[in-house]
């Protein structure tokens, strides 16, 4: 069946200079863009994706993209000519004084987005993809806006899986959860010290899975902390999102061991090991 949506839903491409830089802990840094347009930006969802545009590797200027074909056009440039494009989430968007956050994880150097925020500079600019309108009226709507958290109305329970790509994302949806809502969450950081105040109104169980730093006797990947955790018996929706491979083994899981019918799990590869974004 097809679903015809109500609203347009339009992103568009603006230049943004980096007003603040705050790091959060060892690995997470939150960055302030600052642009005119960001007044009129709209979010969809707590997990709303939009995208960071860097210069090209050649070094040449960053042109923003515009007009309906412009994907197509990118894909067809020589990948050297290229602007640099990456996915990331609205942590906090202020439209009042025409601000957005963003959290990098700092996982190194190795990719062109991480690098970039390992040396930011206030003043610096760069590009973002921003969505101006977006559809809320059902759910096909919301994910072609741009979120893969859509719990249906008449849920009471759920289950949250997140590595630190998708903590800034779980942070937004633990804000805006509702307080008679349970959620049992799994979330996995480089390091001890990336373990922080997740505030909410919703009941709200968090176990933390730190690579480095935590007891050497606790669970070493969020599909072991699963395993071993006793979730509530009226779990009736699922969000995972991080690393490519975790998702597909923490997905199964809640299938096969846990019964969750699929529909009620929405799941998202955030990155893949070993392999850049497209
Ligand atoms: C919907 C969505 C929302 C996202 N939101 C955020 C967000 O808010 N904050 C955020 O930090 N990321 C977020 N990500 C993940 C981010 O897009 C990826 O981590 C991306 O690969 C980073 O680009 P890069 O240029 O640094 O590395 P790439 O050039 O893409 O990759 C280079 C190398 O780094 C590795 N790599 C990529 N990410 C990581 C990592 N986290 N840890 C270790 N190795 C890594 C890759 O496997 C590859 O080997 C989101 C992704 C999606 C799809």
């Amino acid at each position: 069946m097809t679903t015809v949506l109500e609203r347009p839903i339009d992103f568009a491409a603006v230049h943004a200079t980096v007003a603040a830089v705050d790091d959060l802990s060892p690995h997470l840094r939150r960055v302030t863009f600052v642009a005119p347009r960001i007044a009129d930006v709209v979010t969809a969802g707590p997990d709303q994706r939009i995208k960071v545009l860097l210069s090209p590797p050649d070094g040449s200027e960053l042109r923003l993209p515009a007009g309906d074909d412009w994907y197509a056009t990118w894909c067809a440039e020589p990948v050297e000519q290229r602007f640099i494009m990456r996915t990331y989430t609205v942590r906090a968007l202020r439209p009042e004084v025409s601000e957005l956050d963003i959290e990098f994880v700092l996982h190194g150097v190795d990719g062109p987005a991480s690098a970039w925020v390992s040396d930011v500079q206030l003043g610096a600019e760069i590009g973002l993809i921003l969505p101006f309108a977006v559809d809320t009226t059902s759910t096909k709507g919301l994910l072609m806006s741009g979120v893969d958290y859509v719990p249906p109305a008449t849920s009471v329970s759920r289950v949250l899986v997140a590595d630190e790509t998708a903590l800034p994302a779980l942070a937004g949806i633990l804000e805006q959860l509702p307080a008679a809502v349970r959620a049992t969450v799994f979330v996995e950081v480089p390091d001890i010290r990336d373990i922080r105040a997740l505030p909410s109104e919703g009941r709200v169980d968090i176990t933390w899975i730190p690579h480095t730093g935590g007891p050497t006797d606790g669970p070493k990947s969020l599909l072991e902390a699963l395993k071993a955790a006793k979730l509530p018996f009226d779990v009736d929706y699922a969000w995972v999102a991080g690393e490519s491979s975790m998702i597909k083994h923490v997905r199964r899981h809640l299938v096969n061991a846990v019964c969750l019918p699929k529909p009620a799990i929405s799941f998202q590869g955030y990155w893949k090991r070993g392999e850049p974004q497209a």
